[in-house]
């Protein structure tokens, strides 16, 4: 009796497994099965430079930890009458306000969209370092769109510059995002590793760009050392001729 019970819980075990090592694979199979991550067709990481040229990117995501200002960066940014680009998400905007219109009104930056609710963009719900993606490509036009919408009452203007959170698309999602007059702008180094480098690594990277670089940074994290890396590398950067430039100076390319 005991034999048989083991036997049959065996069985019952095994056929659980098989119909779950199934079920794992047709949802592998008929997800999308298109090229999904950081760097898929559309994706611009890098611009057309006229000599030493660098665009810094900033990123605001916002969220429970991502919804600070990098005060010191930002002044640092204005001191040394540094162009960037700011790509601003729904998220960030709402607990910003004031501050994302004080710099939306300052030449000194472009505003872009980092989308609604800083979403993966995916027309099937794929996610990346576990953040839900966009779950249909009316999820993409609402994370797009309405982002879009909030913006361009704080600047007057539209914007047609899209970093989703997290940086990463599937290529329906960036042929909806192009659809809709977008952008979709990557990046060429990870300047900050979502602000968790070093100082000493922020530098490094930095001092090793040429010309029409993109550069991911962020300036919703004041506890990382994106500040300190930006300011030790700029004298450098500097002396060796280097100019910084906005998005929408040049144009961009894959
Ligand atoms: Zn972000």
């Amino acid at each position: 009796m005991r034999h048989g019970a083991a036997f049959f819980t065996r069985r019952v075990l095994k056929t659980g497994l098989l119909l779950l090592m199934l079920s794992s694979w047709s949802a592998q199979t008929s997800a999308d099965t298109s090229e999904w991550g950081q760097s898929v067709p559309g994706v611009l990481r890098r611009f057309v430079p006229k000599g030493r040229e660098i665009a810094l990117t900033f990123d605001a995501c916002g969220g429970p930890k991502g919804s600070a200002v990098d005060r010191e960066l930002l002044d640092l940014l204005r001191r040394e009458k540094i162009p960037a680009t700011l790509f601003i998400s729904g998220r960030w905007l709402e607990k910003n306000e004031g501050t994302a219109r004080e710099l939306a009104a300052d030449p000194l930056f472009l505003v872009a969209n980092h989308g609604l609710n800083h979403r993966p963009l995916s027309v099937s719900g794929r996610s990346a370092y576990r953040i839900q993606g966009t779950r249909s490509p009316d999820e993409v036009r609402r994370e797009i769109g309405e982002n879009a919408a909030l913006l361009a009452g704080l600047t007057g203007t539209t914007t047609t510059l899209f970093r989703s959170g997290t940086n990463h698309y599937d290529e329906a999602a960036v042929r909806l995002a192009e659809a809709m007059g977008h952008k979709v702008v990557g990046y060429t180094l990870n300047g900050d590793g979502g602000a968790t480098s070093p100082r000493k690594r922020i530098v490094d990277g930095l001092l090793a760009l040429t010309g029409g670089e993109i550069v991911l940074f962020h300036m919703n994290r004041p506890e990382g050392a994106t500040f300190e890396g930006l300011r030790d590398a700029l004298p450098e950067l500097k002396r060796r001729g280097f100019r910084f430039i906005l998005l929408s100076d040049r144009p961009l390319r894959p």
